[in-house]
């Protein structure tokens, strides 16, 4: 396999439902430093935002009108990039119409999370149910899933899920690798879970914490694509904290020693299988 082949996408996690200022005071919080984040991050390479929003106390939610005026601002500002708004189980509700409720605005992709985890401090709790439930309200918008894979058994439920005819593809993952709770971001163990992917999809790697370049580079080698950002790791190395932009910058840089190139947002698109959106119909 010539992984120089196709071009890598970068996406950039931002802000996540764990980072606070105190923290890493450099995660964006308001949409103007989130959407402030987006635009240096796409200069600086990212072709997908994946998005998070919070409440005026800082909390994560999944507040239909934050995520509207997040969208909307990125328009006014004239930013094209791909929007993928999160539904993770940490935004302050677990119930299908509460994670899903931003479904209904005009992004391109969205987050979803196929199958039940432990995070640190609660549990990933995601239901056939649930996910069937987020699924259906993603292809009525046409909303590109990205499954968000955090163990083996999270590619045998997208399996399950597309025999039920419930998941379409061709899909594209996430393989979240090194989240406390699931699975740990070695080499055999990312390799095992690209390996079980189905056949035809594309995927996007995130190395939690310090796992974080070992894993971004054994995607780019595999042919995959790579997220980074402050979601996944505050720190940029041992004692020192990262920015978003940071991150972005340092994939780039590895990519490029290992002669792969970076897609532009249009590119991203066309390898993903996405059209694009305006997003001032929202
Ligand atoms: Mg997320």
């Amino acid at each position: 396999m010539n992984y120089r082949k196709e071009k890598l996408i970068i996406t950039i996690a931002l802000t996540g439902n764990v980072p606070t200022k105190e923290m890493n005071p450099n995660t964006p919080i308001t949409i103007n430093e989130i959407v402030d984040d987006i635009i240096k991050c796409k200069e600086a390479g990212a072709s997908v935002a994946h998005i998070h929003v919070r409440d005026e106390e800082g909390n994560p939610t999944c507040d239909r009108e934050l995520y509207k005026k997040l969208l909307e601002e990125l328009e006014r500002r004239d930013c094209d990039i791909i929007t993928q708004l999160s539904t993770g189980a940490r935004g302050g509700g677990n119930t299908a119409k509460w994670r899903g409720q931003m479904l209904d605005l005009n992004a391109e992709m969205a987050s979803l999370a196929t199958g039940s985890s432990n995070f640190t401090t609660q549990v990933n709790a995601n239901s056939f149910e649930l996910i069937e439930e987020l699924a259906n309200k993603m292809y009525e918008n046409n909303i590109k899933p990205e499954i968000e894979a955090f163990d083996l058994g999270m590619i045998d439920n997208t399996k399950y899920l597309v025999k039920r005819g419930i998941l379409k593809p061709p899909l594209q993952f996430n393989l979240v690798m090194n989240v406390r709770g699931s699975v740990s971001g070695t080499l055999r163990n990312l390799l095992h879970m690209v390996e079980s992917l189905p056949e035809g999809s594309t995927f996007t790697v995130s190395g939690i914490g310090l796992s974080q370049v070992s894993m971004l580079t054994m995607s780019i080698l595999l042919g995959g694509h790579t997220r980074t950002g402050l979601e996944d790791t505050i720190l940029y190395d041992k004692g020192i904290l990262a920015t978003n932009q940071m991150l972005v910058e340092r994939v780039v840089r590895i990519a490029k020693e290992l002669g792969r190139e970076i897609a532009t947002p249009d590119e991203a698109r066309s390898i993903l299988g996405i059209k694009k959106i305006k997003r001032l119909q929202c």
